[in-house]
C-alpha cells in the first residue's frame, strides 16, 4: 500500500478538529436542556446553509442522527448534559452541547427554528479550556476503531514522538 501525503506531517484537519459532533432531532442532552429540536428542523438548516446541497444526503444524516448518538454512546463515548449558551470558538468547558453553527443568524433563523448541535464529548481528565485528556488505557475512541481495523492511534503518536 502507498500512502500518499502533500503536508509535512500526517493528520490534516483531523488533527486539528476540535471533536465537535453535529447531531440533532432531539438527543438526550438537548431534551434536558429544553431544546425541542426535530428532524425536520435540523435539515432545513443544514439545507439552507448549504451551497448545492445534497439533499438525499442531508436527509439520510439527520433521520439517523438520533441514532448515531445513541451508538456513540453504546461505544462507550460520554456526552455530559451540560449546556454552554455563549459565543465560543471551542467552549472552554465540559458542557456537552453548545452552538457551533449559525442556527440563530439570519436568514438561517427564518429558515429553521434554531437549536444547538455541536455535541462535545467528554474526555476524563481533561483540565477545562485544553484540547486533550490524559491518556487512558481503555480509550473508548481507540477501542471502537480498533473494531473496524483502525490501527491504535496512541501507539502510532508514541512511535512518532520517538522519530
Ligand atoms: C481548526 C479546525 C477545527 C475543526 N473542528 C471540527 C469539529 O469540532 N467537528 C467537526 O465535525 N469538524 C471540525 N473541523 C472540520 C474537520 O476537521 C474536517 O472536515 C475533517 O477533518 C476532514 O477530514 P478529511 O479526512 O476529509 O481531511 P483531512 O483530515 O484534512 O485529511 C486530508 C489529508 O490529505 C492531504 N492532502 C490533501 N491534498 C493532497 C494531495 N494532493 N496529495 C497528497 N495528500 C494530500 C492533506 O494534507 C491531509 O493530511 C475542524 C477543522 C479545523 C481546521
Amino acid at each position: 500500500m502507498i500512502v500518499l501525503e502533500r503536508a509535512s506531517a500526517g493528520g490534516g484537519s483531523s488533527a486539528l478538529c476540535g471533536g465537535y459532533i453535529y447531531l440533532g432531532g432531539g438527543t438526550r442532552v438537548q431534551k434536558m436542556n429544553g431544546f425541542d429540536d426535530t428532524v425536520e428542523d435540523m435539515y432545513n438548516y443544514l439545507v439552507a446553509m448549504t451551497p448545492n446541497p445534497d439533499l438525499e444526503k442531508i436527509r439520510l444524516y439527520c433521520e439517523h442522527s438520533l441514532e448515531h448518538f445513541d451508538w456513540l454512546e453504546r461505544q462507550g463515548i460520554v456526552f455530559n448534559n451540560g449546556y454552554y449558551g455563549q459565543k465560543h470558538v471551542e467552549h472552554p468547558t465540559e458542557d456537552g452541547l453548545a452552538w457551533t453553527g449559525n442556527e440563530k443568524v439570519w436568514p438561517f433563523s427564518e429558515q429553521a427554528r434554531p437549536f444547538p448541535r455541536g455535541h462535545k464529548v467528554t474526555i476524563p481528565g481533561r483540565p477545562a479550556g485544553t484540547r486533550h485528556g490524559r491518556p487512558q488505557d481503555d480509550d473508548p475512541a481507540d477501542r471502537a476503531g480498533r473494531e473496524v481495523g483502525c490501527p491504535d492511534r496512541r501507539r502510532r503518536q508514541r512511535q512518532e514522538s520517538h522519530r
